[in-house]
């Protein structure tokens, strides 16, 4: 039974109306930046050389072909895997999916890094999982808190196994963990037995180019890594991978092919040859300028807007998708969608990214997809929104 309609809270178009409204509310990449062109000679290639192939069922392995593109992505993190090491996805939803149910049993407690993405949340809830939130702000997790709850948890008599986290420009407060603290944490998970699951697809999002070493290479047989395609080509394609301990394989493997068989094969067929030509670092060259750009417009519009010592704080993010808001003094920012409505602004209400209903008081917003000259516009929209009084 479908449990939690959480995700649907990631989709723009339920927060679009249609009209004049500026959606500042769903995670999407601009695909302006893809070389459609290039794409477009690439696929019909593939299809006129690949024939029918490409249109099969294959079997729930990465393709050959692709694997040498996720271990270079993988390698500019640190991050180390092989063919052997390596699980097909549809997209890292379906990675939460698979980890839910492949490596947990119903009634298990997950802990949860948190705010977290609600589509976490719901596949751990639809797999039958419990959750307990694991508090984090700029510098990480808290890891006194894990230790006590992961105590508490058990002397309860609940299993508690899985730690679930996403360490570089987290979706929602675009916050990314230090190495230092990926150590200290990585140690904990260790002493807690606690296996890592790590959430990345902003990874390689950074403004600067740079890239900080995935919790994955500091571990690599402590941590279940998803990757996806979705941030750095395009979702469209479906198409991710995990890269597990190999004695966990089999059971993620298993997993996958009972939700969807095999992965595409011409999704993997196009990014393999998109790889291959060396369409990579340009594609993400251009993610990133254009992310960089519009996460200064809105923060400028922000400062201008909202101040910097009223009641709304917020950090300037050095990559990824979103900008994260806090009331100072606690309101439920949900109270303030209606108004935003009315303005023709939409955003994500902080609650949606707690396990129950905390982290009421955060507001996400997402510039990755906004048009350019619409951001400031979004922006004063926003402030009038927060400015009017609070529907109870
Ligand atoms: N994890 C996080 C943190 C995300 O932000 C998203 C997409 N918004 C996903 C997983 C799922 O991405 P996909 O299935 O497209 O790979």
């Amino acid at each position: 039974m479908w449990t939690d309609t959480r995700p649907a809270a990631e989709m723009p178009r339920l927060f679009e109306r249609g009209g004049d409204l500026i959606s500042f509310a769903g995670g999407l990449p601009d695909l302006d930046v893809l070389p459609l062109e290039a794409i477009s000679g690439q696929l019909s290639r593939l299809v006129r050389l690949g024939g029918k192939l490409a249109f099969q069922y294959t079997t729930p392995h990465v393709a050959k072909a692709l694997v040498p593109a996720v271990t270079d992505l993988m390698a500019r993190e640190d991050g180390r895997a092989t063919a052997d090491t390596l699980v097909p996805t549809s997209g890292s939803q379906m990675g939460l999916m698979a980890v839910g149910l492949g490596l947990a049993s119903p009634g298990e407690t997950v802990l949860v890094q948190t705010p977290a993405y609600p589509g976490a949340t719901a596949a751990f809830r639809t797999a039958g999982l419990d959750l307990s939130a694991v508090p984090s702000g700029r510098d990480g997790l808290d890891l006194d808190g894990l230790r006590r709850t992961v105590h508490a948890l058990r002397a309860d008599g609940r299993t508690a196994r899985l730690l679930y986290c996403n360490p570089t420009h987290q979706n929602p407060t675009g916050a990314t963990m230090p190495v230092e603290r990926r150590r200290e944490l990585l140690a904990v998970c260790r002493e807690l037995n606690l296996l890592v699951i790590e959430d990345n697809p902003y990874g390689l999002l950074s403004f600067d180019g740079s890239t900080t070493t995935a919790l994955q290479a500091l571990d690599p047989e402590n941590v279940v890594y998803l990757g996806t395609f979705s941030k750095i080509f395009a979702p469209g394609l479906r198409c991710g991978w995990i890269a597990a301990p190999e004695h966990l394989v089999p059971a993620l493997s298993r997993t996958t092919e009972v939700i969807a068989l095999s992965p595409s094969a011409l999704a993997q067929a196009a990014l393999a040859a998109f790889h291959t030509r060396g369409g990579w670092n340009d594609l993400i060259d251009g993610y990133r300028a254009s992310y960089r750009e519009r996460c200064a417009l809105m923060a400028d519009a922000l400062e201008r807007e909202l101040g910097t010592d009223g009641p709304w704080q917020w950090e300037r993010p050095d990559g990824g998708f979103y900008i994260w808001l806090r009331h100072r003094d606690g309101v439920d920012t949900g109270r303030f969608t209606a108004a935003a409505a009315e303005q023709g602004v939409s955003f994500v209400p902080g609650s949606h990214f707690g396990i129950g209903g905390e982290h009421a008081d955060g507001l996400r917003l997402c510039f990755s997809h906004v048009p350019r000259g619409r951001i400031a516009e979004g922006v004063a929209r926003l402030a009038q929104a927060l400015a009017a009084p609070a529907a109870p």
